[in-house]
């Protein structure tokens, strides 16, 4: 089997256990070469759906985390989204095929090296939706807010505030909160209101940062 079809046998396993089931999200997943955000040794292994080594002790996401995340944000066509935490940039250039391009994706990483990196395969792929920046993402981007959508690829003790700040009235935040057990927060922004649900457990590296871990 080819990378090709190995993509599309784990969307459509994905599909099948509920994981994704809008259009926008599939197709996004089937679009996004996952292998390029990859190093070389890893290529092969780009549809095996959990997370891989990226170097500096990070993680590429698994493709389930980064669909489901997709649809519980219910991202459309045209909104401005701040991912914290780019990493490899794989996600990011999910979201950049679903905001599409009238949309923007801002996204913010601690970490120099993987953040140059990222930015350098989103230009190669033509993402030029997405605008990479370095920095402690815990206190958002204020440059660029406010943002329709937040979302965090890292556990934090708790839903940094620069971070609801920056969120427009009626948008959503997703982010895992807890340092052991971790738990998929998605909160919406309702006027003074924050309206929060937990989307299950899970497992992130942890966010780093004068509002996450020290
Ligand atoms: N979004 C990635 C992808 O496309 O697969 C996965 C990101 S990885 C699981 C989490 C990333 O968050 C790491 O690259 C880490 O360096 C970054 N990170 C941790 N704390 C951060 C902070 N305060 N600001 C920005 N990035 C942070």
């Amino acid at each position: 089997m080819n990378l090709e079809e190995e993509k599309r046998k784990v969307i459509e396993k994905l599909i099948r256990e509920g994981y994704i089931k809008s259009k926008r999200v599939i197709d996004a997943l089937l679009k996004v070469p996952r292998e390029e955000f990859l190093p070389e040794h890893l290529k092969k292994y780009a549809y095996v759906d959990t997370p891989l080594e990226i170097g500096y002790g990070q993680t590429i996401s698994a493709i389930h985390m980064v669909g489901m995340m997709s649809e519980l944000l219910d991202l459309k066509p045209g909104m401005k989204v701040l991912e914290v935490g780019t990493g490899c940039g794989y996600h990011a250039a999910v979201t950049a095929e679903i905001v599409g391009k009238d949309g923007l994706v801002v996204s913010i990483e601690r970490i120099p090296e993987l953040a140059e990196k990222a930015e350098r395969t989103l230009r190669k792929l033509g993402y030029d939706n997405v605008i990479v920046v370095v920095g402690d993402g815990t206190l958002g981007y204020e440059p660029l807010a406010p943002y329709d959508r937040i979302y965090v690829t890292a556990a934090g003790p708790k839903i940094p505030e620069p971070l609801i700040k920056q969120l427009k009235d009626g948008g959503k935040l997703l982010m895992p909160v807890g340092r052991y057990l971790q738990k998929l927060i998605l909160a919406e922004k309702r006027g003074d209101q924050v309206i929060i649900k937990d989307c299950g457990p899970v497992a992130f590296v942890p966010l780093i940062g004068k509002e996450g871990f020290q």
